[in-house]
């Protein structure tokens, strides 16, 4: 069987005016079903831009990239929106939660585009919900919510669409450290159920609960090694099943 994700010489360059900046040059990486990866590096050094590239949000500006066995050079517009829709599943540091919106729609909201029906939307956000911990916040708006459960409906919003890897970009970047753990436990939680995790971060100790780490600087990769993963300790009592 394939590997999910495989990158050969990916580069992503930057042209402004008569300068050039390569934002990634020359990355190689293979990354299986099961693994929880972790993005590191400073800031500007190419992170967000891999990441970017491995959820179809951006096209390399040279090197091939497979996605679940296909090659996305190849592959057409709604063939990726299918893809980004239904098999990968996002994570950002701001949450990017609809603010008017309950808990419960928010995370419907991805299921409208597979044309499920109300009743099914309902029934799987009311699930993805009670895995994440939150089957009693149903029916809050983002601002009745702390920022931990907020970031934990996105996680229930990323997870609805069962998809084969969650992407998350600093997903604890915006919380304090406790709150990190309980996001983190989370996230280790979904991987032990199987879903494969890749994250950016720029904290080590939010790296050390992954099982590989990957360190970026200057757009290439500089260091790549798989590690037994710290657990993570959760303060927020939710069950994640
Ligand atoms: P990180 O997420 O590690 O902080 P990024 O991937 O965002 O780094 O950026 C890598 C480099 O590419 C940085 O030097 C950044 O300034 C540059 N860069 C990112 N996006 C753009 C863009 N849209 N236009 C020009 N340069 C960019
Ligand atoms: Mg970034």
């Amino acid at each position: 069987m394939s590997a999910l994700i495989e990158m050969r010489g990916i580069s992503r360059v930057y042209r402004m005016g008569d300068t050039e900046l390569r934002a990634l040059d020359g990355v190689d990486v293979t990354i299986e079903r099961g693994e929880s990866v972790a993005i590191m590096g400073t800031s500007g050094s190419g992170k967000s831009t891999l990441m970017n590239i491995m959820g179809c949000l951006d096209t390399p500006t040279s090197g091939t990239y497979s996605l679940l066995g296909q090659d996305v050079a190849k592959m057409t517009r709604t063939e990726l929106a299918q893809v980004r829709g239904a098999r990968l599943g996002f994570v950002f540091q701001s949450f990017n939660l609809l603010s008017r919106t309950t808990a419960l729609d928010n995370v419907a909201l991805p299921l409208i585009y597979q044309g499920a029906s109300a009743r099914e939307r309902r029934e799987r956000a009311a699930a993805a919900l009670a895995t994440v911990g939150l089957a009693e916040r149903t029916h809050h708006v983002p601002s009745e919510l702390s920022g931990g459960q907020q970031q934990r409906v996105a996680i229930a919003r990323a997870l609805v669409t069962k998809p084969e890897i969650i992407m998350a970009d600093e997903p604890t970047g915006a919380l304090d450290s406790k709150t990190s753990a309980d996001v983190m436990a989370l996230l280790q939680s979904l991987v032990d159920g199987g879903f494969t995790l890749i994250l950016v971060t720029h904290e080590a100790d939010i790296a050390a609960y992954a099982g590989r780490v990957i360190v970026l600087r200057d757009g290439k990769i500089i260091e790549d090694r798989r590690q037994t993963p710290v657990r993570a300790v959760s303060h927020a009592g939710g069950v994640a099943a």
